[in-house]
């Protein structure tokens, strides 16, 4: 007996609402069996924005840092409460292994509780102040100082699909603690999993009445419905975000924009690194997780590999022999290391992607076509093999820093002196994060400085952290998250970085009086 698929309500206006028809089927990408569908069609996206601007304001606004801080904890609670369903659902709609769901869940969760502290750190506050007051003439008692304030409309908050939990929260979690409601639209097709976090959220009513909302289904008039008080937070592909950032009404409006987008991001080993040397060791460990976690659906992945053209060989056979030795399968089988893609689309993209990065270079392992795998029909499912491979001569190569394969695929690019490197790493054209390893600290400084600009983050990877580093590609939200250019331009996180998106800026003058009373009510932004 077959049975219709669950159509996933959106939660606006304080009701759950169920759009007409079907926009998108969410679908196991192991088995290709239909999970869930969703559409926001002939849902009232405008009287949502004006609820969440009214009612969501109205109880946040109310609220110290601290006030706020407590609430977002108790979101966390909730999450924790219910942790054990959300990972069997990570396993059904993104074909996550368990150490790619607890990566999404436990890393929203561990954000959101670590806003919740720095809100607490913030007091009974409910403004910033972003520096000391400045005299401005002779007169000492005429002084100015900046100033800043939660802003009054709603953030729209529109997440990618790898990331349906770490993307909710990490965003929530500092509008939240800003004082500024939510509405959150998942990527439609992992939108199970938010909307099953969202569910459990607003059942604990643990937050005010319009301070989260979610639209599950395309995203459809919701721009056009923004006024000059909202803001927009997105993370997807550079194509969407150019959509997003020049929307006629967004213009219009002036409406902030924070993008977060995709990035050829690369990790560089020292030149004298020698082979089994304690930096060679860790850069090969660290390429390889980032390969195959997720199965590579992280928009901080290492793409580009950079090496000592002498070590090129050396670096190509122990990627390989790690990288063939990793299991890859159904994710519900306990020896499993790597799932498949999120749907047949990223699969039949990221082959694409693959043949166009094999025009310029040489494949070492994996490739564009679907790996055969005990027991899993690969008609309806979305695998795709770890794909190393390797460029013989950097100079000429185009596709290495212009084709984003959005999967386990990386490629292996030779430099000859520190300053070729640092110009080939900036043909990536502006990325989320780098991570440099070495043994000699003086090239590892060098290194950052120079590759500094066109990047979000740095790891700096030396024999004494080799252990104990966080990873290049985990988001830690003490962190920049954003990157220039390419990467959208965008800053998150950050730790208390992170409130002044949602904060206007402004700077005050007055007497000396005002303003010291201004600075006594307001919590330090530093
Ligand atoms: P996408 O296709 O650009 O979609 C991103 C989001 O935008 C989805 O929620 C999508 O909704 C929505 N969207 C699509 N068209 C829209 C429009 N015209 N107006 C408003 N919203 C619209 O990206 P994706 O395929 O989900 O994610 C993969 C990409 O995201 C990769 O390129 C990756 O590098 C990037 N990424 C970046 C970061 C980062 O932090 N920098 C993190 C993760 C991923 P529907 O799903 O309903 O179409």
């Amino acid at each position: 007996m077959t049975t219709t698929p669950e159509s996933l309500e959106s939660f606006l206006s304080g009701r759950w609402q169920r759009g007409e028809g079907i926009e998108t089927t969410l679908v196991d990408p192991v088995t290709g069996d239909e999970l869930a569908t969703v559409s926001a069609k002939g849902l009232d996206l405008q009287g949502a924005l004006e609820f969440a601007r009214r009612e969501g304001q109205r109880a946040l606004r109310g609220l110290s840092y601290a006030a706020r801080g407590k609430l977002v904890g108790a979101v966390a609670d909730v999450l924790v409460a219910n942790r054990a369903r959300y990972e069997a659902i990570a396993i059904a709609n993104s074909g996550n292994t368990k150490t790619d769901a607890a990566i999404d869940i436990d890393g929203g969760i561990g954000t959101l509780k670590y806003y919740a502290r720095l809100g607490a750190g913030l007091g009974d506050a409910h403004a910033l102040v972003d520096d000391k007051p400045a005299r401005l003439a002779k007169a000492e008692n005429y002084q100015a100082i900046h100033l800043m304030v939660p802003r009054r409309g709603v953030a729209v908050h529109i997440n990618a699909f790898n990331f349906p939990s770490w993307g909710l929260w990490e965003k929530a979690a500092v509008s939240l603690i800003a004082g500024v409601p939510v509405l959150a639209k998942p990527a439609s097709a992992t939108a199970l999993l938010a909307h099953a976090m969202v569910k459990d959220v607003i059942a604990a009513k643990v937050l005010p009445e319009g301070a989260l909302s979610l639209l599950c289904g395309n995203a459809g008039a919701l721009l056009g419905a923004l006024t000059a008080d909202d803001l927009v937070a997105f993370t997807g592909s550079a194509d969407t975000a150019a959509r997003v950032r020049g929307h006629a009404n967004v213009i219009a409006k002036s409406v902030p924009v924070n993008i977060e987008a995709d990035s050829i991001n690369a990790a560089l080993l020292a030149p004298d690194a020698a082979p089994a040397g304690a930096a060679f060791d860790a850069f090969v460990r660290e390429v390889v997780r980032e390969m195959t976690v997720k199965a590579g659906q992280k928009c901080t992945a290492i793409r580009r590999v950079f090496v000592p053209a002498q070590t090129t060989d050396a670096v190509a056979d122990a990627l390989a022999e790690k990288l063939k030795a990793t299991k890859l399968g159904d994710p519900r089988q306990a020896d499993t290391r790597m799932g498949p893609l999120v749907t047949r689309a990223q699969q039949a993209a990221a082959f694409d992607g693959i043949r166009r990065l094999a025009s310029e270079a040489t494949l070492v392992c994996g490739g564009a076509e679907p790996p055969t795998l005990d027991g899993i029909d690969r008609n309806r499912s979305a695998f795709v093999a770890p794909t190393l491979l390797k460029l013989d001569d950097a100079s000429e190569a185009k596709a290495v820093h212009e084709v984003e394969v959005f999967g386990p695929a990386a490629t292996i690019v030779p430099y000859g002196d520190e300053q070729d490197a640092a110009s080939l790493i900036a043909r990536g054209g502006g990325s989320l994060v780098a991570s440099v390893y070495g043994e000699d600290k003086d090239f590892l400084v060098r290194m950052v400085r120079e590759i500094a600009p066109s990047h979000g983050r740095i790891l700096a990877v030396d024999p004494a952290i080799a252990t104990v580093h966080t990873g290049h590609g985990i988001v830690m939200p003490q962190c920049n998250h954003g990157g220039p250019g390419r990467a959208g331009a965008g800053e998150e996180l950050g730790g208390l970085h992170g409130l002044r998106f949602y904060h206007q800026r402004l700077a005050v003058q007055g007497s000396s009086d005002l303003i010291a009373g201004l600075q006594a009510s307001a919590a330090s932004l530093h």
